[in-house]
């Protein structure tokens, strides 16, 4: 049933008016000029916001480029208020995809969105630039679901802030360690009902020859791609290491089932020994903001770790120059020992659910809350985005107001 209830006249945005101003946003009350949904538009009212790298960096960008005023955001949970969507209904409380496809190229017809034409993403023009429509990013009380952008329900059991994780990092996440397990380490494969309950690897786990036999991962980086990484390995049953030159990262990666491995171990960071090959390297270095550290060359590049015929997956939007001096993957390297190379920046429709259905299942088995911060109201969103800088929380969450 279409269901048309008054739309809201009114909208409070953070707009961003350019990294060179200052101040280089305002909170607004916007007048909203929607006078109808479209077909399968959903309006949704934002519960909490998310405050993902690629925002942080447009507020301190020398990017011309960034000079655009708009509404930024694309990860959000919130209320929808209005549906012309079959089967999304007013009342239901929703997570959303950061990408809106078009539903209509080659690509999205053979079901291959990362490949969209004419793809947009929310938060990013034109979907979020004042001219197109002030609802088009999440740092708003309101943000209007274009036809085609996935929108999936959120169960109870998932609270708003651990709803938060599903759109933008898990669900990249999950395509990527999903396309290494279907498509290229099919004996691997665990089915989707083991990731989405039963804990195969606890049982594997629990007698220490079989722990032995699980496929290894060494997960490099982590931030919060990293350790969402790190989480949905070990229940896609690999032992999983994780690296990183921080240490409260490391261990906070090792309470989402990951063996830190230390650089400097010492009494108080007792080290993981690393296997001297590993079946998967996944490297997740994914945030423009981890420039200026000087992280460590991977070593699976200087070829020393991954077996032969066993997969290298990048997950995230890395800047490459961050991997280091003679850090480059040599065709030769692929070639000589069967290695299988994967990139995922991006996911399909379906992995949205991928992600919630993950969260509902290990609700209570990883600390999902601890890689939270604080909720910032939007008024005081210049905190909110201090603290982003500081990165002292993986993901920074603030509440629009009304
Ligand atoms: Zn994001
Ligand atoms: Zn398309």
């Amino acid at each position: 049933m279409v269901q048309q209830p008054p739309l809201p006249t009114q909208a409070t945005c953070l707009l961003f008016v350019g990294a060179a101003r200052r101040p280089s946003f305002v909170v607004e009350n916007c007048r909203v000029r929607l006078k109808e949904l479209a077909p399968s538009e959903v309006l949704v009212r934002v519960r909490l916001a998310g405050l993902c790298a690629s925002d942080v960096r447009r507020f301190i960008s020398e990017d011309a480029h960034d000079e655009c005023a708009l509404v930024p955001g694309h990860e959000a949970v919130g209320d929808v208020i209005a549906s012309r969507r079959p089967g999304i209904e007013v009342g239901v409380r929703v997570v959303f995809s950061s990408s809106n496809w078009c539903s209509t190229c080659e690509w999205c017809r053979r079901g291959a969105h990362v490949a969209c034409e004419n793809v947009t993403k929310y938060g990013h023009p034109p979907l979020a630039s004042l001219s197109e429509s002030e609802l088009g990013g999440t740092l708003s009380s309101h943000v209007l679901l274009r036809a085609g952008t996935a929108v999936c329900p959120v169960p109870t059991s998932v609270s708003d802030g651990h709803a938060l994780l599903a759109s933008c990092a898990l669900a990249t996440v999950l395509a990527g360690v999903l396309r290494l397990t279907t498509c290229h380490m099919p004996m691997l494969l665990l089915d989707r009902n083991k990731m989405a309950g039963e804990d195969a690897a606890a049982t594997a786990e629990s007698a220490e020859g079989e722990s032995r036999t699980k496929p290894t991962a060494l997960v490099q980086g982590c931030g919060l791609v990293g350790v969402l990484a790190c989480a949905v390995l070990s229940e896609m049953g690999f032992r999983v290491f994780c690296e990183d030159f921080n240490v409260s990262r490391l261990r906070l990666a090792s309470k989402f089932h990951a063996q830190p491995v230390f650089r400097e171990a010492g009494p108080l960071t007792p080290s993981a020994s690393l296997p001297e090959r590993v079946d998967a390297v996944v490297v997740a270095i994914g945030s423009r903001l981890d420039y200026s550290d000087p992280y460590p060359s991977p070593p699976l590049l200087q070829g020393q770790l991954l077996r032969p015929g066993g997969a290298l997956l990048l997950l995230g939007q890395p800047r490459y120059s961050a991997f280091g001096k003679g850090a480059t993957l040599e065709a030769a390297d692929i070639y000589g020992r069967d290695l299988c190379v994967i990139g995922a920046s991006e996911y399909e429709p379906d992995h949205l659910k991928d992600a919630v259905q993950f969260l509902e299942s290990t609700e209570g088995k990883f600390p999902y809350s601890e890689l939270l911060s604080p909720v910032y109201p939007l008024s005081d969103f210049q905190n909110a985005l201090t603290s982003a800088l500081e990165r002292k929380f993986l993901r920074v969450v603030v509440r629009p107001m009304y």
